[in-house]
């Protein structure tokens, strides 16, 4: 039932465009694999969607379904279901009109037609609106309408783009989770876009980050979130953001050092420099990476409370460090007034190089990890 999906060095050159709105895109989905593509809005997750379903040409590369090249293939033959973040119902249809219309224009036998809409609305949670019309539902109704066409045709590749975006935060909340049991039910191949990585953190299997059409990292949500490749990942994955400081990586008496452009320069004793040369670079701390101490130790530096925000079990902190400012995640009950001072320390950092965004450098607990 389950397909894979594979993109080899997919490029889309639009009409009277002068830049690619997709750049030598490479991934596989494995069968029944739930994969997100992720990133900021315009960097060609839509397009790369379309290519997919057949909706777009494929500037150059090719697009293989179960192994089998499709750029050239209609898109209802490619065994593909769609729903995008707009409806597309017909208003003067019902639900039940609706979700069978494909179905009956391929001369599905009607009985079949019936328990196949009634087995999908049920699934979806539609089965009280079947003889409603469109125009009485709520978003999140027609949302379901929608994704319940899709399935109901039984696809071995599911591509949803931005379906939960024009929901309201509890329905989308709700509509989250069915969107995980149904995939789970039904098993197909789903391709979700989504501009929240929060949304794509919380579904996928697999993730692939996308940024001004060209993939950055296509990873699990935790490798995304404790190995980011480079800069765009690391500061678009994760909620508070990692902190990135524009930093010079360097070295003194054969220990690391990183120099602030505040002039501070902060000498790690216990790290031998892995650099021979001072890089310019990004220090990257996660806002949740950055420990309180009661009193200064070997490892800690000293830091000044700017401003806290209380959030329950956590609170999020303005740090000032001779002048530099960091956000940090600590615990809730703490209790931490503007202007006093703490020792802080970091369990977990990463290095960006400020050219390339390439990470050089992860450092957890103060041991360098990987280097390049
Ligand atoms: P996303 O879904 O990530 O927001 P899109 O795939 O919709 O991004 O768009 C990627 C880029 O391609 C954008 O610069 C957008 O303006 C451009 N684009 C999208 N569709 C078309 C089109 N039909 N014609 C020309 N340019 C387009
Ligand atoms: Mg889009």
């Amino acid at each position: 039932m389950a397909a894979s999906l594979e993109l080899r060095n997919v490029y889309k050159l639009y009409p009277r465009r002068s830049e690619h709105s997709v750049q030598g895109l490479s991934f596989t989905c494995y069968p029944g694999e739930f994969v997100a593509i992720v990133g900021p809005s315009g960097c060609g997750k839509s397009t790369t969607l379309r290519m997919i379903a057949g909706l777009e040409t494929v500037t150059s590369g090719d697009i293989l379904i179960d192994g089998k090249r499709v750029n050239d293939l209609e898109p209802h033959r490619r065994g593909i279901g769609l729903a995008f973040e707009t409806y597309s119902l017909y208003p003067p249809l019902s639900v039940f009109e609706n979700i069978a219309f494909n179905l009956k224009a391929r001369g599905v036998p009607s009985e079949e037609i019936r328990r196949r809409v009634e087995y999908v609305a049920r699934a979806t949670g539609i089965e009280p609106y079947l003889q409603m019309k469109p125009a009485q539902l709520s978003g999140g109704q027609k949302q379901r309408v929608n994704i319940a066409r899709a399935i109901v045709r039984e696809p071995k590749i599911l591509l949803l783009d931005e379906p939960l975006s024009h929901l309201d935060a509890g329905e989308r909340k709700q509509m989250r989770i069915e969107l995980k049991r149904l995939h789970e039910e039904f098993g197909m191949t789903t391709v979700l876009v989504t501009h929240d990585q929060r949304e794509a953190m919380s579904l996928a299997d697999r993730i692939v980050v996308m940024n001004e059409g060209v993939l950055q990292q296509f990873d699990t949500a935790y490798q995304l979130y404790a190995e980011p490749v480079n800069y765009f990942v690391a500061s678009f994955i994760g909620d508070p953001g990692m902190n990135l400081i524009p930093v010079v990586f360097d070295h003194q008496d054969q220990h690391l050092a990183i120099r602030f452009e505040s002039g501070w320069t902060y000498v790690d004793l216990e790290t031998p420099a892995p650099l021979s040369q001072p890089v310019s670079g990004w220090l990257g701390v996660r806002p949740e990476d950055i420990a309180l101490h009661h009193r200064p130790g070997p490892k800690t530096v000293a830091a000044a409370v700017k401003v806290s925000e209380f959030l329950g079990e956590q609170q999020q902190v303005e740090l000032d460090i001779q002048g530099v400012a960091l956000r940090a995640l600590v615990d809730g009950d703490l209790t931490l007034d503007p202007g006093q001072s703490v020792a802080i320390s970091f369990r977990r950092w990463y290095a960006f190089d400020r050219l390339d965004g390439h990470r050089i450098i992860e450092f957890t607990e103060g041991i360098p990890a990987a280097a390049r």
